[in-house]
């Protein structure tokens, strides 16, 4: 059996990274950068302007009462203050030449209609320099990381309409076994409904790919080829799910093999020994395991940082922290198990509770889980008291 590392490692040596694509910065959250800075081809802000709604003056004629010469709103340009004058001035409208300095509305006071009396006031107060934000020339850094909404307000003010981001990899999902119903329609003797197909969907658009084909296939070799065939000629990638077991009916990883290549492995892992990986005509192919818990948790593990290796991401793009079980949890020594668990701020660090029952069919404790706590290979269970590694996979409340 291979550690989840080798196994990362095998598959993530599959990842081709995808080419990249210019979109409007309206379609730019969550998307992942191409380049790693962005030119500024104008200072930010580009004129010095107020921060506060009050009156524009020299520093130098306050404490005192002045006229008022009309006023400056944001939008529009700002005439020349003549000396021992003051100028109503809106937040964002330009600082007239001459000016240095805001006094707020709060701290004046009018005297008749167009005169003001104005507190003592530092130079450069309540003024936002031209270019206090960024300059002109400078190279604004992207992190390597899905664009936020602060990054794409940074690239607005820079004037920049649109960004080169890698393109959302394509991913065809496969769900396999006779047993399975669409959700909505009703179930006869010994069926089920497919979880797997809508849930792997989520989970690629969470990592940040694109489910362009769902696909499923009752067991047999004939109709798995086909939609082996099919879904791998359509995607980047091919995210199967069921059939890779030792059952007689298990024809998923026989089909990659007549198909294509396989590097078919057992992992280590809990729940989600039996993963098949390879790749038919040159497109990465992987078979999770048919139990639903299993499957998300293995495509947590595998597929999502293949998803995020074919766009320049690495890692897993999760928070990990210390937690501290608190309730022994029994498990295979053989495998590294990842707990379903709650975790949450405790006096001495994070506590992390089984979220509900640990079955690889008992979605609702995957569902309640905000984390799932690695307890290593060689230990027999989670010992109560003890700390493990917490993969956040929500926030923490
Ligand atoms: P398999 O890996 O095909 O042996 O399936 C293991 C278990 O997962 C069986 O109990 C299947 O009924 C169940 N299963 C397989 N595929 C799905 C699916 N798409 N949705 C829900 N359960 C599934
Ligand atoms: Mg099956």
């Amino acid at each position: 059996m291979l550690s989840v590392e080798e196994a990362r490692t095998r598959i993530l040596s599959h990842a081709r990274l995808t080419e990249a694509e210019p979109v409007p910065l309206r379609d730019a959250f969550g998307r992942v950068p191409a380049e790693s800075s962005v030119l500024a081809a104008i200072d930010v802000p580009p004129f010095a302007n107020s921060s506060m709604d009050g009156f524009a003056l020299r520093a130098a004629d306050a404490p005192g009462e002045l006229p008022l010469m009309g006023e400056v709103a944001a939008g529009a340009a700002a005439p020349p203050l003549r000396p021992r004058t003051a100028v109503r001035i809106m937040t964002g409208a330009p600082l007239p030449p001459g000016a240095d300095a805001v006094a707020p509305l709060e701290d004046a006071e009018m005297v008749g209609e167009d005169r003001v009396r104005l507190p003592m006031t530092e130079a450069g107060a309540n003024v936002r320099a031209r270019g206090h934000d960024t300059q002109h020339g400078e190279q604004v850094e992207l992190a390597a990381e899905p664009l936020s909404a602060a990054t794409i307000a940074v690239l607005a003010s820079l004037g920049i309409g649109q960004i080169e981001v890698r393109r959302r990899p394509l991913v065809a999902i496969l769900s396999t076994g006779d047993e399975l119903v669409t959700p909505g329609e009703s179930l006869g003797e010994g069926q089920i409904h497919d979880a797997n197909t809508v849930s792997l969907a989520a989970a690629v658009l969470e990592a940040g790919g694109e489910p362009i084909v769902l696909l499923r296939a009752p067991d047999e070799p004939v109709a798995i080829d086909a939609a082996l065939r099919e879904g791998s000629a359509s995607a980047d990638l091919l995210v199967a799910s069921g059939g890779v077991s030792v059952g007689r009916h298990d024809h998923v990883r026989a089909g990659i093999e007549r198909l294509g290549e396989l590097a078919f492995w057992r992992i280590a892992v809990q729940p989600g020994k039996p993963l098949a990986f390879g790749s038919i005509a040159d497109r990465a192919v992987i078979g999770l395991p048919g139990n639903p818990v299993s499957a998300l948790v293995t495509f947590e593990l595998f597929v999502r940082v293949l998803l995020r290796g074919m766009m320049g991401l690495a890692g897993d793009g999760r928070v990990h922290l210390p937690a501290r079980l608190d309730t022994t949890v029994r498990k295979d020594r053989e495998r590294r198990a990842y707990l379903r668990v709650v975790v949450r701020p405790d006096p001495d660090g994070w506590l992390a509770s089984p979220a509900g029952g640990q079955g690889s069919a008992q979605l609702r404790a995957l569902a309640a889980a905000n984390a799932l706590l690695v307890v290593p290979e060689g230990e027999p269970a989670g010992e109560a008291g003890a700390r493990y590694d917490a993969v956040l996979l929500r926030g923490v409340s």
